[in-house]
């Protein structure tokens, strides 16, 4: 469970973040929407200490997620970003490795088997050799998914992972991460693809001007939204 309670951040004068409070259901599929410039991506990179907060306080199983321990807690929260974000001078299996060698210590062997099994999973394992400028987008994030997996996280927070592609591979990682909801992670996921929504979520989250403007189930946001925000919203992107 992640607990976030009166969270603010500023860049500069700029308040992004206004007074967050909202708890993240353990292994549930939480879906964050709103417009663009809302304050998702920046609610997403507070909780794992990309961004330092300006005020309050999150908490991971009732830990105080500090400066001191965020290591520790990233280990068991992988994140999947918008760009993918792969080391482009390293193979694909060494992308997917990398961490099990820094951060978990493991042997060669032990490395090489889990980044297969990985790759495998998301239907990758013909380009283990192979490095990123020669995949299409939607591989490159299925590679950066097999390297959240390769990690066994707790919790998997995505940031817009198919707004960088091309419409044509959009369904292939969909399929990937509708695979992650079944497994019993945490997911916080933030999406433009209201149908993926719609299938995945438990709850939904809807973000207006640094705010969580309206949160609810699944089913009585997308049937019966609270607020003109949120219906015009829906209204603009369904
Ligand atoms: P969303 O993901 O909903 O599109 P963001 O969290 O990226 O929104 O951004 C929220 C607001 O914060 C926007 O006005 C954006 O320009 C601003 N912002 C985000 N990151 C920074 C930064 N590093 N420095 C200054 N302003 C930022
Ligand atoms: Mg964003």
């Amino acid at each position: 469970m992640i607990d976030v309670k009166h969270l603010y951040k500023s860049f500069k004068d700029l308040e992004v973040l206004t007074d967050i409070n909202y708890t993240f259901k353990q292994g549930k599929t939480t879906v964050i929407i709103g417009a663009s410039g809302s304050g998702k991506s920046t609610l997403l990179r507070c909780i794992n200490r990309l961004e330092e907060p300006t005020q309050g306080e999150i908490t991971f199983q009732g830990e105080l997620i500090t400066e001191e321990n965020i290591q520790e807690i990233r280990k068991q929260m992988g994140m999947v970003f918008q760009n993918f974000n792969l080391f482009s001078n390293m193979k694909i299996i060494d992308n997917v490795g990398y961490a099990l060698k820094v951060v978990k210590g493991m042997n060669e062997d032990e490395i090489k088997a889990v980044a297969s099994r990985r790759l495998a999973s998301v239907g990758l394992s013909d380009k283990e050799e192979a490095y990123p400028k020669t995949l299409s987008g939607g591989q490159k994030q299925r590679v950066a998914i097999a390297r959240c997996l390769a990690m066994e996280p707790d919790v998997f927070l995505f940031d817009e992972p198919t707004s960088s592609l091309d419409p044509e591979m959009v369904n292939e990682v969909l399929d990937v991460m509708r695979d992650i909801t079944h497994q019993g992670f945490t997911n916080i996921i933030v999406t433009h693809e209201m149908g993926f929504a719609k299938e995945v979520a438990d709850d939904v989250v809807f973000m207006y001007q640094g705010k969580i403007w309206e949160a609810s189930s699944k089913d009585q946001f997308f049937n019966a939204p609270q607020t003109e925000e949120a219906k015009a919203f829906l209204n603009k992107i369904l």
